[in-house]
């Protein structure tokens, strides 16, 4: 296992973090717990000392079942992530309660890694007003965080603001090579560097986007190149091979990602110059066919007329990236009940307030209607 040494906080992590908010689930919905324990077993048992949560996955249930994992581990032996949800805090008080339940959800005395979650321009302006980060500070003199950081969904210049306005600890960025120009954008991660603010990264493989790419051509870029690697290596060694990235978070499903990623990580090779052309490459010719950049994360949910927004994107998204008609038919008629999809949205304009891609959802959603329809 690839380990990175966080020169600031003089502790080392896996380079491979389990992100818990897309564990597998069960016909109802919930999660499967059974294979999500067995998934986390093999990863710690393979090194990955990195566990990241949050109050929100998986409609509150992924903090109990990532702490009852852990549980079974020596408590020092792991780094616990999780973080707090702004949207949710209007007093310290609601700061203090959401922060005392989530130690009960995780069975846990002490956090390691707290974040502000998604902050961006108006969670960062609440955080202020309610001197959210002195409470946070009493909680680290108390023992009960040991780092506090936030993970992020905005521009470059609101990055900017929020990573030099506080001593952090650490930050979470999104950043795949689909994405480097957007949100904190490669500049927010040279920034960082030079802070000497170590840097954490979520959606690597873009909400699994990039783990499985057509094959016109662009599959066939990196499979000649290396044919015994899998897509999705290629997206994470893009995100590993820059030198204060000291995490990359992989939200996995199933336990062959879990195999597949270890592989990665257990013997990690940054890109070479020449590989480094060849992700540019085949970012090219995916910037033109992907409709719009829905990461699948669900802030946008739910939503007030019932359309599963993320679905509808996946299917729109995977059809053009894919042309597969048949099975788009077979998405749009089948997998998808008809109180779900796009026609049913009232244009409230709720979701573009949540989505942090800022995505014309309203717009978009009506665009996909009629293409599907038409297929
Ligand atoms: S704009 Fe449409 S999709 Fe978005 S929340 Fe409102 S009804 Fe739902
Ligand atoms: S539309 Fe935006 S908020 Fe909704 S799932 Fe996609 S990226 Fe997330």
């Amino acid at each position: 296992m690839e380990y990175r040494k966080m020169e600031k906080l003089g502790i080392s992590t896996s380079l491979l973090g389990f992100g818990c908010m897309r564990f597998p689930t069960n016909a109802d919905g919930s999660i499967d717990e059974k294979e999500a324990l067995a998934m986390i077993d093999t990863a710690y048992q393979s090194g990955v000392t990195y566990f990241d949560t949050a109050y929100p996955y998986h409609g509150g249930t992924s903090e109990a079942v990532t702490g009852k994992a852990l549980a079974r581990y020596p408590r020092d032996s792991y780094y616990l992530a999780t973080k707090l949800p702004i949207w949710d805090v209007k007093s310290i008080a609601d700061a203090e309660r959401i922060f005392h339940e989530q130690l009960e959800r995780l069975q846990k005395d002490y956090i390691d890694f707290y974040l502000m979650h998604a902050l961006n321009s108006a969670h960062w302006n609440v955080i202020k007003e309610l001197g959210i980060l002195a409470y946070c500070e009493k909680l680290r003199v108390a023992g009960k965080i040991k780092y506090l950081g936030f993970s992020f969904h905005d521009g470059y210049e609101v990055f900017e603001e929020i990573l030099t306005s506080y001593k952090w600890d650490f930050c979470q960025i999104q950043l795949n090579y689909m994405d480097k120009d957007t949100q904190a954008t490669l500049k927010g991660v040279a920034l960082a560097e030079k802070l000497g603010i170590p840097m954490i990264i979520m959606e690597p493989v873009k909400g699994g986007s990039l783990a499985k790419l057509p094959h016109d051509g662009i599959d066939e870029l990196f499979k000649k190149a290396r044919p015994e690697a899998s897509t999705s290596s290629w997206a994470l060694r893009y995100v590993g091979s820059f030198d204060n990235v000291k995490v990359v978070l992989s939200g996995m499903s199933t336990m062959a990602q879990v195999e597949d990623n270890l592989k990665t990580f257990s013997d990690f090779e940054p890109l070479s110059e020449a590989e480094q052309r060849i992700i540019e490459q085949a970012a090219e010719a995916l910037r033109k066919r992907v409709q719009n950049g829905c990461t699948n994360c669900r802030y946008c949910m739910p939503c007030p007329a019932g359309v599963d927004i993320p679905r509808c994107f996946a299917i729109w998204n995977q059809y053009h990236i894919y042309e597969n008609v048949n099975e788009t038919k077979w998405n749009w008629t089948q997998d998808i009940e008809a109180a779900k999809k796009a026609s049913n949205c009232v244009k409230c304009g709720k979701c573009e307030q949540a989505c942090p891609q800022h995505i014309a959802i309203r717009e978009d959603l009506a665009r996909l209607q009629e293409e599907l329809d038409r297929l």
